[in-house]
């Protein structure tokens, strides 16, 4: 990373890096994610089933985009795609958990991998590809979370927006009104696939909590390195907005509603390991933004500060009803 750049304000350098070097991954995110959403029975508010056509692009390494669309109302049809651009510049961050003779997690060393036949793979190869899986991730459920909880069929039909993008219609001229509706649905969209990644975690944990292949020293361990991947992902976005953007609430924030939602999980799913992992979760939190110089995300002020900025987000929630335009998901 080079923090000298003279016009921005800190810029990630994918340099040295091919895009070749991650692209067998990509197709097996998209995999992974279709094969959850044919698990999934997703459907509208009126019972109609709700068809998602997601697309991980490695055509376009130029874009650095992810967007959710509406294609039809009815029957209910949407496009999730993330461009390969964006992947490139995801892989590239991931890469900080590779950097030799720097120790991010200065335990790495203490996990194990739990295969034989192991040579071709170093630890910090397997936990830098884990921290890229878990950014990908966070990204397609944020655009999956925008569909589910009526995001887009709100903006479609109340506002005349047929797409959600995560990077390019900043421009866009939108009412002061309306401008708060749309940073409320960012950090909805946040909050839930804050909870719907730690489960997709657990599951890459596997049964015995703390992985399969690749055994961490303990699930505090595990939680930790979760922390520092998701800190990395909001890095990323602090270096391509320049926190300029006015839809999105700032990284720092939008981290602040992961921790809420990791929180939340442990709540309702794992409660007696609730306060260890959450407590070593907002430590890490506080470590990691030091480390990847997360702008307002490590100084108690600036904390306190970023949670009352949010406070707004269930008020638009509430006064615009967009439960009335959930969508009703189920396992099938
Ligand atoms: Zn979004």
């Amino acid at each position: 990373m080079n923090t000298s750049n003279n016009k921005k304000l800190f810029i990630i350098q994918p340099k040295g890096y091919k895009y070749q070097d991650f692209e067998p991954l990509l197709s097996h995110i998209e995999d992974y994610f279709n094969m959850i959403l044919s698990f999934l029975k997703i459907s509208t508010p009126s019972g109609n089933p709700t068809v998602i056509e997601l697309t991980v692009d490695i055509f376009n390494p130029e874009k650095i985009s992810a967007y959710a669309k509406r294609i039809t109302k009815d029957p209910p049809v949407y496009q999730v795609r993330m461009n390969a651009g964006l992947s490139f510049y995801l892989w590239t961050v991931s890469r900080t958990f590779w950097i030799p003779d720097y120790e991010i997690l200065p335990w790495i060393e203490e996990c194990k991998i739990n295969v034989k036949n192991h040579q071709e793979y170093s630890k910090k190869d397997i936990i830098s590809d884990c921290a890229f899986l878990i950014g990908s991730y966070y990204i397609l459920l944020h655009e999956i979370a925008h569909i589910v909880l009526g995001h887009l069929d709100y903006l479609n039909d109340e506002m005349n927006l047929d797409y959600l993008s995560e990077f390019q219609d900043e421009q866009k001229q939108y009412s002061a009104e309306e401008l708060r509706i749309r940073k409320a649905f960012e950090a909805e969209a946040d909050r839930q696939a804050g909870q719907w990644l730690v489960g997709f975690f657990e599951n890459l944990l596997g049964k015995n909590g703390i992985g399969e292949y690749f055994l961490f020293p303990s699930r505090v361990h595990a939680y930790e390195f979760y922390v520092y991947a998701i800190v990395a992902v909001f890095r990323l976005l602090q270096d391509l907005t320049q926190r300029e953007g006015v839809i999105h609430p700032k990284p720092n924030e939008r981290l602040y509603v992961l921790i809420a939602s990791l929180s939340k999980y442990f709540k309702q799913n794992i409660p007696d390991e609730h306060d260890e992992i959450y407590f070593h979760a907002v430590k890490s939190c506080l470590e990691a933004g030091k480390k990847f110089f997360l702008i307002d995300s490590f100084e108690p002020l600036d904390i306190i500060l970023n949670a009352n900025n949010l406070a707004f987000v269930d008020d638009v929630v509430r006064e615009i009803n967009i439960s009335s335009y959930q969508h009703n998901l189920t396992s099938i």
